[in-house]
């Protein structure tokens, strides 16, 4: 193999990093290693590691070689899904150990710390970290990570990465950013300071729609062994199909985020000028509240787009009646799909904390895809009143 030069713009790692052509046959596409085990030569001298596939599978670690290198990190780690991921960062700490967790995350994260990490004694702060008051305040001497997300799912809101993985540091205390929204190529916190970016890929990296994974960002080799420990022992891994099906995604993921990024532009654009909306919730609008900020930590906007009809009838109505936008939870597939966070990804959210951030039954959730832009714009007008 030709020598890589990490330099190479994000494109050509997309294709290339991770990857060898196979060894034994010149192969270009790495295999899929369906296996279990390894034969070793030797009593407890197996080859390179590979002693059991939990532990380290060639074509997952293919893949963890590709998704460092997008996200400028020293360490991917694979995992089974993005709360799998999730899970194994918040078991590196224990019982009495606090976490600030973002009051708009994901709704399985959610889920994930209130209902089964809280039982094994981990304590949790949600709050809104737009504000930076607001996380100095929930600081404690027990704090050990700050789990965002940016922009978050679906109100956009952006937290100032840079200002944040100051803070962290400066109270001796991890950061965690949830990457999903924007994918590496719009936006990498590790860059920016971040200790740990994660990732469902199940979204944007895979991007097809036919697999649930998850992957974490680490430079810190000690973090990244502790990581690996928790994985091992708990057993959250993918098989390799999976790793294999992620990495083929990964070799068009510039591709397709460009795509995403001028189709989520345009669309956001039209309905901002369309009088049945009341409100366009999209980060590459000049209208976001945080617009400035957005500019400086992102490079482009993604295809999540979020827009208020006013009232539960009327986005119902509109969810269903578009022909290409499909009905369906989960986003960041080549194809679109639109959803009513309220009644579907958010239901489990308490309906306080729904109605405080503005997840209402007239919000509706756009994930852009990379159709052609006339066809999908004309869908969204034969679908609105
Ligand atoms: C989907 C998603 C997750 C959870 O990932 P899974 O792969 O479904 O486990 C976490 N964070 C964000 C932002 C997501 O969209």
């Amino acid at each position: 193999m030709k020598k890589l030069n990490p330099d190479f713009g994000f494109g050509t790692l997309s294709i290339h990093a991770g990857q060898e052509p196979d060894p034994t046959t010149g192969a270009i596409i790495t295999p899929i290693f369906q296996t279990s085990t390894f034969v070793q030569p030797k009593v407890a001298e197996p080859i390179d590691g590979y002693d059991y596939a939990r532990v380290k599978n060639p074509t997952c670690v293919a893949l963890e070689g590709n998704f460092a290198a997008l996200e400028k990190a020293k360490h991917g780690i694979v995992f089974s899904s993005g709360l799998a991921a999730i899970e194994a960062v918040i078991k590196c700490f224990s019982a009495g150990e606090h976490i600030i967790c973002e009051e708009n995350t994901y709704g399985g994260v959610t889920r994930l710390f209130t209902k089964v990490l809280s039982k094994l004694g981990l304590e949790f702060s949600f709050v809104d970290t737009r504000d930076l008051n607001k996380i100095q305040e929930a600081l404690q001497p027990n704090t050990r990570l700050i789990h965002v997300e940016t922009p978050t799912n679906p109100m956009m809101r952006i937290c100032d990465l840079k200002a944040i993985a100051d803070m962290a540091k400066d109270n001796g205390t991890l950061l965690m950013v949830d990457n999903t929204f924007a994918s590496p190529y719009n936006q990498q916190p590790l860059t920016l300071g971040a200790d740990i970016t994660v990732h469902s890929s199940t979204k944007y990296l895979n991007g097809h729609s036919d697999i649930i994974g998850g992957l974490l960002a680490v430079n810190d080799s000690d973090l990244a062994d502790q990581i690996r420990f928790v994985r091992k022992s708990t057993g959250g891994v993918p098989g390799p199909m999976d790793a294999w099906l992620c990495l083929r995604g990964t070799k068009t993921l510039h591709v397709r985020m460009e795509r995403h990024n001028q189709n989520g532009l345009a669309v956001a654009q039209y309905l901002e000028n369309h009088k049945a909306i009341h409100q366009v919730i999209y980060p590459g609008l000049t209208s976001h509240p945080q617009y400035e900020l957005i500019k400086k930590q992102m490079s482009g906007f993604s295809g999540m787009v979020s827009l208020d009809l006013g009232s539960p009838h009327a986005a119902r109505q509109f969810a269903e009646s578009t022909r290409i936008f499909q009905l369906a939870e989960s986003l960041g597939g080549v194809e679109s799909l639109i959803s009513i966070p309220a009644l579907q990804t958010h239901a489990s959210v308490p309906p306080e904390l729904r109605e405080r951030m503005g997840v209402t039954e007239g919000l509706v959730r756009l994930s852009v895809g990379i159709e052609d832009i006339q066809d999908l714009i004309e869908d969204i007008e034969q679908a609105l009143p």
